[in-house]
């Protein structure tokens, strides 16, 4: 069976502060597949286009020039009200810094893009109870996020994440701000959700331990796909030898320029 394009960028170009004396190219000319059920990894020095090009195809901004296309669809010529949907239906964000408003509790952060949908206060309710069960942070609900500690608000953010069941999750550097123990969990859970039930996974990460997890690896480096790996047949440790020697070699070309 064919496998399913279910984000695709095409000749995507992003400038910021486009038309202006700032002006500045961060992604030149990037042509890409995320297929169905597949677990991207991301990788590539700080600076390099690694969150504007997954904030580009997952609708968080808008490219400059190009096309990105989320199950086939142009996100260009898609309504506000039509992306927001999108969104609801099928996407799960989680980033480095939570982005948890502190102004909220974790049971209204959590419920919010339920909120956002218009979903019934009953349904949210059921919904959050449950998901924060299979989280273990129940007992969480009530407190605001400066009352829990980091591993407790990256619980709650991937509670967020979850809540509407996407079919793709998109994650920036998502154990950036976690201890070994509280990382190991979040990758344990997030290929849980790949391998069993096909979730979509696109990852930044700079710890190769981390991207060795991914079923793909793409080293963006100056704004462009310098190279990717595929895990293919390896075994995890021999796909993760292969991703630090990438890595190594691309620092010492750093070095050396
Ligand atoms: P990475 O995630 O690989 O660290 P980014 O995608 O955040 O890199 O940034 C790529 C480049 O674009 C960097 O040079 C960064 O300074 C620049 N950049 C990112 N966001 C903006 C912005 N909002 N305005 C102007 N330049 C930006």
């Amino acid at each position: 069976m064919e496998e399913k394009v279910v984000l695709e960028a095409i000749h995507l170009k992003k400038v910021y502060n486009y038309a202006t004396p700032n002006a500045f190219e961060a992604l030149h000319d990037i042509n890409f597949q995320v297929k169905e059920g597949e677990f991207v990894g991301i990788m590539g020095p700080s600076g390099s286009g690694k969150s504007t090009f997954i904030n580009n195809i997952s609708t968080i901004d808008e490219c400059t020039e190009g096309r990105v296309l989320i199950n086939g669809k142009n996100v260009r010529t898609m309504s506000a009200n039509d992306i927001g949907h999108f969104r609801y239906q099928n996407l799960g964000f989680i980033f480095q810094d939570f982005n948890l408003l502190d102004t909220h509790t974790m049971y209204e952060n959590i419920a919010m893009p339920l909120a956002l949908a218009h979903v019934s206060k009953a349904e949210i309710d059921t919904r959050v109870k449950q998901l924060a069960e299979e989280l273990q942070i129940t007992q969480l609900l009530h407190k605001y996020p400066h009352e829990c500690s980091g591993g407790q608000r990256q619980r709650g953010a991937i509670c967020r994440a979850l809540i509407n069941h996407p079919r793709i999750i998109v994650a920036d550097e998502p154990t950036g701000n976690l201890d070994s123990v509280n990382s190991s969990e979040l990758l344990k859970l997030l290929q849980e959700m790949n391998q069993k039930n096909g979730v979509t996974i696109v990852m930044v990460t700079h710890d190769p331990l981390i991207a060795s997890f991914s079923s793909r690896l793409v080293y963006i480096k100056d704004g462009n796909i310098e190279t990717i790996l595929e895990k293919g047949d390896l075994d995890q440790d021999a796909y993760f030898n292969k991703i630090v020697e990438l890595n190594s070699k691309e620092s010492r070309e750093i070095l050396t320029h």
